[in-house]
């Protein structure tokens, strides 16, 4: 099972390398070179079965089952829900698909415990030590301590912008108590933090030398764990039965992860919406096959407020027949003028993949969580409001609607009680949060002090 780059200059790896690195060398994205076929999920499969057959088939030769089974079991066996990705009923022909029920709280949770599982068996296997980096606009950063806290070969690196981040995300990413785990609060907004992040990736000494990595949406580990809950939905609801999903997205790797699913066998059939809000880079692309630079603006769905959906990129790939001169001269002409019009033979292959997108506007959000709480007395997160408010515009069709919820409506408890006057206490496993002593360290922003912290704290040291 190797790995290829979407933009053809890198050489193909294997599942681990891959994973570890994040982005190819020649600034593409990993996907496999063919589809394995893996048997869909069956409904007396537990999550970690079925997540171990998935995720030994993407990693191929790279590690043996019984390893698998391992990383999966210590990934998925601190959830909340032993299902993981439980599925509850919204209205007639609608299922909510949970995906909050990891340590922080959001759907992140579910990759990211598997992807700190793998690095560590891996970089303890090679003897290494590496620094993972993230910046952070809130759940990432989250996601990312609860997981890495503790691994014994890997420093993690979160930068977050100092008092622009919600208390609840604050403390999920500063109150681990693990030395492994250094917070950056830096005096500037997210672009900034994501800008020094992106340097320290372009300087190869400097990267070289740290071990540095990345765990955004775009590493093929973050998208082969997604995976799983599309199979095991389809196992639950009806092998046979044809399901549509609506996907909360920001950087679509929640929505590939559906893809490639149904790619390799997983699913009856497939259909996904990509439920943006007021950002609408990707309903602009998949309805005019436009990219085009823009401010971010700032919605109640704040994990969605991306302008340029980095996970696309993999789309395009598949679309133009896996031509990598496509792909490079797509991106190349992005980054050079701002825009880009996908090549017209790419229109059609795109509108057959099965993916769309439609976007809310902020008043229709918040109008959805307070419809949604009166039909069902559950509260929902503004994320997943805008994915349920596109499930009820949908054509009535044969499909089955299944609406990813990608946050717990706790993690953003302002919104909540504003649109539905409802208090939104966080679970009862999380109620100690706002006890524990917080750790982080603020910076100016100022990249060399930044990188001097990193050298200091990791392999550098
Ligand atoms: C990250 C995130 C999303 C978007 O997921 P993508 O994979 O980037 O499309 C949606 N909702 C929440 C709550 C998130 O944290």
């Amino acid at each position: 099972m190797q790995y290829i780059s979407t933009r053809g200059a890198a050489p193909a790896v294997d599942f681990v390398t891959a994973c570890l690195a994040g982005l190819a060398p020649d600034g593409g994205l990993y996907i496999p070179e063919s589809w394995p076929q893996i048997a869909p999920a069956r409904p007396e499969e537990s999550y970690i079965d079925v997540a171990t057959r998935i995720l030994s088939a993407f990693a191929g030769d790279a590690m043996d089952v019984e390893t698998v089974r391992g990383l999966c079991e210590k990934a998925y066996g601190e959830f909340a829900h032993h299902s993981v990705a439980p599925l509850v009923q919204a209205g007639p022909n609608h299922f909510i698909m949970e995906l909050h029920h990891g340590p922080t709280l959001a759907f992140k949770d579910v990759a990211m415990q598997f992807i700190a599982q793998l690095y560590d068996h891996a970089l303890t296997l090679r003897g290494e030590r590496m620094s993972v980096v993230c910046a952070t606009s809130g759940d990432t950063g989250g996601a990312a301590a609860a997981a890495f806290a503790g691994a014994r070969s890997v420093d993690l690196f979160i930068l977050h912008p100092h008092e622009r981040v919600s208390p609840v995300q604050r403390l999920f990413m500063t109150t681990t108590g693990a030395p492994n785990v250094h917070n950056f609060a830096v005096d500037s907004d997210f672009d900034a933090c994501q800008a020094m992040v992106k340097a320290m990736f372009a300087d190869r000494a400097f990267a070289a030398s740290v071990g540095l990595s990345g765990v955004n949406s775009i590493n093929w580990a973050r998208i082969a764990a997604q995976a799983v809950y599309y199979a095991t939905a389809q196992a639950a609801l009806g092998p046979e039965r044809a399901l549509r999903f609506v996907v909360p997205s920001g950087n679509m790797g929640d929505a590939l992860a559906g893809y490639v699913a149904a790619r390799c066998g997983l699913l009856a059939g497939f259909e996904a919406v990509c439920a943006v809000n007021e950002n609408r880079a990707l309903e602009t692309l998949f309805s005019t096959g436009q990219m085009r630079r823009q401010e971010s603006l700032a919605t109640p769905s704040p994990a969605m407020d991306i302008t340029v959906p980095s996970n696309f990129e993999r789309i395009l790939f598949e679309a133009s027949g896996r031509d990598p001169e496509v792909v490079r001269s797509v991106y190349e002409t992005y980054s050079r003028s701002g825009s880009a019009a996908l090549p017209e033979r790419v229109r059609g292959p795109l509108s057959c993949t099965g993916l769309s997108a439609q976007s809310v506007r902020n008043a229709e959000t918040l109008a959805e969580m307070a419809r949604y709480f009166d039909e069902t007395g559950t509260l929902i997160c503004p994320h997943t409001a805008v994915g349920t408010h596109i499930a009820r515009q949908l054509p009535v069709s044969e499909a089955l609607t299944v609406t990813l919820s990608t946050a717990h409506a706790a993690k953003f408890p302002e919104t909540v009680s504003e649109v539905t006057g409802q208090a939104v206490p966080l679970p009862a496993r999380c109620a100690g949060l706002s006890e524990t002593a917080e750790v982080f360290r603020r910076f100016p922003n100022d990249l060399e002090q930044i990188r001097g912290a990193i050298e200091a704290a990791g392999t550098g040291q």
